[in-house]
């Protein structure tokens, strides 16, 4: 099997499509190649050997160590040098790469090759004994850290001590022979810590490196990003072996790190940073905080030139936009890196719109470009507009580098574990570092923002929190921290751990203190893009909402209509008169306190106008889109007291003996309330509660409609399983509307339908459908009754079960994402039997399913009419039904390929 492929002069075994086996930073390497772009020589051993090594204890395929000598002497060859030649040497990298990007949470090795020969030869052949001993003590400093696994702090801290003694700020200016000494004592140490001398043999530093570069795969960091990124199965890293080319040999050279478009807000800037004489990870790192890509225009023109002509021909030949890392070796280029760059929200959307009306992608490229994160992450805070200017200024403690926009606050931590453990106690954190490593993913990812002090745009915590849409504000050199005692010094002021720090990382501004947020307004790309998708999509979106608030939320976010307006909601709070509130909660008390059909019709009496208004409001926010209403739905206890002191409160306010309230109390207890008197069984037992909310439903709509507001009101009982009792619910309630309809003399139009979310009601949806005018899928209950599993209690264990590691029974929550082969099943049954006794059947969504991406293509796949979300998921679900249709014709095109084929 082959393991190995090579590229150079201009020809590669592998091509950009092989990121699967090559990973990303292969696949580029290999494609830049065959574009010829200007690339160093060098090898990937694939991903399938990492997974092989995996696998099979820890031992590589047989076939590799001939396949890595064999492509070793190729490179050797292709480039006139020998590894660890005394004289000449040959210096590689290792690095990792996987088929997704994981910035910095795998293992790089620079210079290997050196050895205490090997490095005379090369001061020699460059005339310059520092920068060759300056490579030399990077290599040794890096083998030591990754693959022997000495503390990295420890060696930085013999590097700072040592620009301390020499007093010397720039690592660039500390003479060859201290250079030397350090080397030495950096040997010293690794032979005390590890019992071993350090490797000269240039095959096994190689081996060394093959290996830990691997090990990384499986590293706490690399395996929390995943966890958190939801990465799975990706075969393993590939390792690039490439040869060295040196940014740090003068004033001539430097390396850098760039997009092809500013990955902040997609404009088409050419964006990045750079730094002269400096190697490799140095930009990346964040240790030095580097100078803008605009810089070199005036530094190195002529590169700066051929530089903007790669990045024109990148993003015409992937189409999308790139992220680059490159170095200039005395004045050539080399590109090192090119791979689908890491944006903002804002950016995806900018990016998407634009390279569609540049002719470069099409829409539905566009749309497809676009993730469901991407929506949630876009209305991500800003600093309240209303906020005073003076407020901010008297507030503002620093200024940093706006790495990523969007504002946050918390409290500030000054360590990832620290932010991991106050996020956990429900404590919103603000973490600030010197300088982020990818040991700190997880408190990163726990953080509301992140604030370092060194670092430029493209440094590892810019390209973290950018993938995650989170506010990170870098390069802020003017903070102290004092990691010792817990704190920060800044402006004369001290920031203690726990201290609220609100971060603005658009304008990359630092304030002490909390600031309110609101959240933005989305940008002119995103109403373009989203427009493209309603073209498009098949499926209506409604909104499950409860308010005339929400649903004029809802409406402003594209809502179509009201999926589930779910009525007991408003039994316990008056959303419009939060003062009117406890008048409610009591009458709706009083009403399952009484026992006689009187009593309750009295206390239902006093709801009615509530409920009337409520719907007024509704209707008059939905003014021409449909309206779902669902009738009561949960058990009644859940709307009474169950401690003695409020029992005795609404005993008193309602004029019963406080035991009589017990009693009714514990008459409706239930073993099994989920499974109890609920739903539509509510309104079998007690019709008189179905009147009231049928009355108040059309009393509103007429009143609406009088008033020129078109109403198109659809009544929806939920929890139904038996066709008889759907028929008992429909007599009851067009008994009352259709009554009201001509007393008043008026032409109304409303819909009689159902909820299907028990598994009975699926089966013989064909029966319910005689009398149901159109079914909505309740899918929290339909997986609740189908799977068997509690939704109130599942995640105690739920969690268990969807854990790829522990079991993977399930790919994801069922509760979150729909079992589309268990519940789905159902599902397609209900419709296609439905529609056979009633074609024209109007069927939705409205459990929680509706604003998942995936469940909702599932909906278009299976024919629904209509989904129905919650109003932040609205666009989300728009997204996905667009998606859902490009992919349903792509599957056709393919099918229609494969049939000519055959
Ligand atoms: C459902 O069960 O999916 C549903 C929408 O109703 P509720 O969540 O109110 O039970
Ligand atoms: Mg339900």
């Amino acid at each position: 099997m082959k393991y190995v492929y090579f590229f150079g002069s201009g020809k590669a075994e592998g091509n950009g499509e092989m990121k699967e086996v090559l990973g990303g930073k292969g696949a580029g390497l290999a494609e830049m190649t065959r574009i010829g772009l200007p690339v160093p020589d060098g090898f990937t051993i694939s991903a399938e050997a990492c997974d092989y090594y995996f696998k099979h204890d820890r031992k590589y395929p047989k076939e590799l160590t001939a396949q890595v000598q064999a492509n070793l002497t190729r490179l050797e060859k292709a480039t006139g040098k020998k590894l660890g030649d005394p004289f000449d040497p040959l210096l590689v990298s290792v690095r990792s790469g996987s088929a997704r990007s994981m910035p910095g949470m795998m293992e790089t090795i620079l210079n290997l090759g050196l050895n205490s020969k090997s490095v005379e030869g090369l001061a020699k052949r460059t005339g310059n004994e520092r920068f060759a001993y300056d490579a030399y003590r990077r290599f040794v400093q890096m083998y030591s850290t990754v693959v022997m696994g000495l503390p990295k702090d420890d060696l930085e801290e013999k590097l700072r001590q040592l620009k301390d003694r020499l007093n010397i700020k720039d690592d660039t200016r500390i003479p060859a022979e201290h250079l030397k000494s350090l080397v030495d004592d950096y040997k010293q140490f690794y032979e005390a810590k590890s019992g071993k001398s350090f490797p000269e043999g240039p095959a096994d530093q190689l081996w060394g490196a093959i290996a830990a570069v691997f090990e990384s795969w499986m590293g706490e960091k690399a395996v929390t990003y995943r966890r958190v990124e939801k990465i799975t199965g990706l075969l393993g890293t590939a390792v690039n072996v490439v040869q060295m080319v040196f940014g740090n040999t003068g004033e001539n050279s430097g390396t850098g790190v760039c997009f092809t478009r500013d990955p902040s807000t997609g404009e088409r800037d050419f964006f990045g940073d750079f730094l002269i004489n400096a190697q490799g990870e140095d930009v990346v790192a964040g240790i030095r905080t580097p100078m803008p890509l605009r810089e070199m225009s005036n530094r190195m023109p002529k590169v700066y030139k051929q530089l903007e002509n790669v990045r024109k021909t990148l993003e015409r030949h992937y189409r999308d936009m790139q992220d680059l890392e490159f170095t200039v070796e005395d004045g050539k280029l080399y590109m090192l890196q090119t791979r689908t760059g890491k944006r903002s929200p804002a950016a995806t959307f900018r990016i998407a719109m634009d390279m569609a009306n540049e002719g470069l992608i099409t829409r539905e490229q566009a749309i497809e470009r676009i993730q469901p994160d991407d929506i949630e992450r876009l209305f991500y805070p800003v600093i309240a507009p209303s906020t005073k200017r003076e407020d901010l200024a008297k507030r503002k403690i620093a200024t940093g580098v706006n790495a990523v926009p969007g504002a946050a606050g918390g409290k500030a931590v000054f360590t990832a574990h620290e932010a991991e453990d106050w996020a956990s106690r429900g404590e919103k954190v603000i973490l600030v570092r010197r300088e982020t490593s990818p040991e700190d993913v997880g408190g990163m990812h726990v953080a509301q923002g992140i604030l370092t002090a060194t670092g430029g745009k493209t440094s590892h915590a810019a390209v973290v929190a950018r993938g995650w849409g989170k506010c990170c504000i870098v390069g802020c050199e003017v903070l102290e921290i004092d990691y010792s005692k817990k704190l920060m010094h800044v402006d004369g002021r001290t920031i203690s751990q726990g201290d609220w720090l609100t971060l603005d990382g658009s304008e990359g501004a630092v304030y002490e203190g909390q600031i309110e947020l609101a959240r933005p307004e989305p940008p002119k790309a995103y109403s373009v893009v989203m427009g493209w998708a309603d073209d498009i999509r098949k499926l209506r979106v409604r909104t499950n909402a409860d308010t005339p608030f929400d649903a004029r939320r809802a409406r402003e976010m594209g809502a179509e209509g009201i999926g589930l307006c779910r009525t007991e909601h408003m039994f316990f709070k008056d959303f419009e008169q939060p003062e009117k509130s406890v008048e409610r909660q009591l009458a709706i008390q009083e009403m399952i306190i009484a026992d006689t059909r009187e009593s309750r019709q009295k206390a239902l009496d006093k709801l009615l106008p509530f409920q009337r208004r409520d719907f007024i409001g509704i209707f008059e926010a939905m003014n021409g889109l449909p309206v779902t209403i669902r009738l009561i739905d949960p058990p009644l206890h859940e709307f009474v007291p169950h401690e003695r002191k409020q029992q005795e409160d609404l005993a008193r306010k309602i004029g019963v003996p406080v035991e009589k309230v017990i009693r009714r109390v514990e008459q409706l207890h239930e073993a099994n309330p989920m499974l109890g008197h609920r739903g539509c069984r509510l309104a079998i037992t007690f019709p008189e509660i179905l009147e009231m909310q049928v009355r108040a439903i059309i009393e509103a709509a007429i009143e609406c409609q009088g008033r020129g507001v078109k109403v198109f009101p659809e009544i929806m009982h939920p929890l139904t399983m038996a066709k008889r009792e759907m028929e008992i619910l429909e007599e009851a309630t067009r008994r009352v509307a259709d009554r009201i309809i001509s007393e008043r003399k008026v032409k109304l139009q409303y819909l009689v339908g159902t909820m299907i979310e028990l598994p009975r009601a699926a089966l013989i949806a064909d029966q319910i459908a005689e009398i149901a005018q159109f079914f909505s899928f309740g899918t929290n209950d339909l997986t609740q009754t189908t799977m068997g599993l509690s939704r109130d209690d599942a995640g105690r264990f739920l969690p268990e079960y969807v854990d790829e590691k522990k079991t993977g029974i399930f790919a994801a929550d069922p509760f979150q994402t729909l079992d589309q082969e268990g519940v789905g099943m159902l599902i397609r049954w209900a419709i296609e039997r439905g529609r056979k006794t009633r074609p024209g059947l109007k069927v939705g969504i409205c459990g929680e399913h509706g604003g998942d991406a995936q469940s909702v293509k599932f909906c278009h796949r299976v024919g629904m009419n209509y989904v129905s979300a919650s109003p932040f998921r609205v666009p989300i679900s728009q997204l996905a039904a667009a998606q859902a249709v490009i992919e349903d014709k792509a599957a056709r095109e393919s099918g229609k390929r494969a049939k000519a084929r055959d």
